[in-house]
């Protein structure tokens, strides 16, 4: 049997190996690193792919998330509505913004944000709200956009783990995963579902005004060269990434399907074991899982973490602790009566190995390992 890994960025680059050594080569002969021609390339292909009108690519999906808060011009003090189950990068780009965040719990079975939580948290200082469709499924937008519209406020969303999903709207339409709020953002580290080999992010939006404004501030603020309107940052997707991502994205689906293959393996292997709970798969969205993730119900979690590595079997407990517990973001604000499901989740979730290459082979050794010791 291969090595199992949790992600398996090497079987997968071999895959495209030709292609990608090529077109590197070519960005290398034509030494235009920064706002090459692969750049502007990738930002069309990603616009048709998303079906949105601007896509706006940048370093990283943390900055992506700083700048769509920029260019929406919220002010410190503004109180922006997240999850307190998600990785800090979505709150910490709300802190650094002097940004008030505001953490809600999120839903047990779908690991996303609980709609009556976000209403309870709504106050006439609420700005924006940050839904982030988590481990590849998309939070429940017709809610979110219901609520957002009532109260005027901004939809941030983060899409850093659910590039490619699609919501399907109660009248049938069917929409994209970040293009369905004001803004969306999504990150290119490689492990993500649309990774390069390196630091990427991009930002989308319908709105060409927002665009226009996003546009200025990830070169500096500068709408015209050496005139700076607005105070603006640097942040830039280079040549050689977009490159990468130029060949990965029309292979993006199929990455899905193969991820979604591997889901369905694990979840039609554990459907009857009453201690471990399978992922749920709402109507409205489809599961392109960044992560496949178990709830271990009988208290076994950690031994299991240990007795999967002690077999060489890579897991990892995403997220270990509540945002509203980290050092960095607790506030006497927070009640944890008001984080009952956070607080169950981070003893009881486990992510499994989930990436493009997984075999049956690797996939039988890793659930008949869980299963022998989650009885
Ligand atoms: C990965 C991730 C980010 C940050 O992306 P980077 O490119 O690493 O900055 C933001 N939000 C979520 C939910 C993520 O998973």
């Amino acid at each position: 049997m291969r090595k199992i890994q949790m992600v398996d960025l090497q079987g997968q680059y071999q895959k495209i190996k030709d292609k990608v050594d090529t077109q590197l080569q070519e960005v290398l002969n034509s030494s235009a690193y920064i706002n090459g021609p692969e750049v502007h390339a990738f930002q069309k292909d990603l616009e048709n792919y998303l079906d949105v009108k601007h896509v706006i690519p940048c370093a990283n999906g943390t900055d992506a998330l700083q700048i769509a808060m920029m260019g929406l011009g919220l002010k410190p003090g503004d109180e922006v509505i997240t999850v307190d189950f998600t990785f800090a990068a979505t709150v910490e780009v709300i802190a650094l913004l002097q940004l008030t965040p505001v953490l809600v719990d999120v839903e047990k079975d779908t690991f996303n944000i609980d709609i009556e939580a976000l209403k309870k948290a709504i106050t006439p200082k609420t700005k924006a709200i940050v839904p982030v469709h988590l481990f590849g499924q998309c939070a429940n937008m017709e809610a979110v956009l219901d609520i957002a519209c009532e109260h005027n406020l901004f939809v941030i969303e983060d899409t850093a783990q659910a590039i490619g999903a699609n919501y399907t709207f109660k009248n049938g339409v069917t929409k994209k995963a970040g293009t369905m709020g004001m803004v969306g953002t999504t990150s290119f580290f490689p492990s993500k579902n649309l990774g390069c080999y390196g630091d990427g992010g991009a930002i989308f939006t319908n709105n060409d005004e927002l665009a226009h404004t996003i546009r200025g501030i990830v070169n500096h603020g500068m709408y015209k060269r050496y005139y700076h309107d607005v105070v603006g940052v640097n942040s830039r997707l280079d040549s050689l990434q977009a490159a990468i991502l130029g060949i990965k994205l029309p292979l993006l689906d199929g990455y899905c399907e193969a991820r979604k293959k591997a889901a369905d393996y694990y979840s039609k292997a554990f459907a009857s074991n009453k201690n471990i709970v399978t992922p749920v798969i709402r109507d409205f969205s489809t599961h392109v899982f960044h992560q496949y993730t178990l709830q271990i119900t009988n208290g076994q979690r950690n031994e299991l973490h240990q007795h999967l590595l002690d077999n060489q079997i890579p897991n990892a407990i995403y997220y270990p602790v509540p945002l509203h517990s980290q050092k960095a973001y607790a506030d006497e604000r927070y009640n944890e009566a008001d984080f009952k499901v956070t607080n169950e989740l981070i003893d009881t979730v486990i992510s499994l190995p989930m990436h493009t290459e997984l075999d049956e082979e690797q996939l039988k050794f890793i659930t008949t390992t869980i299963l022998n010791f989650i009885k």
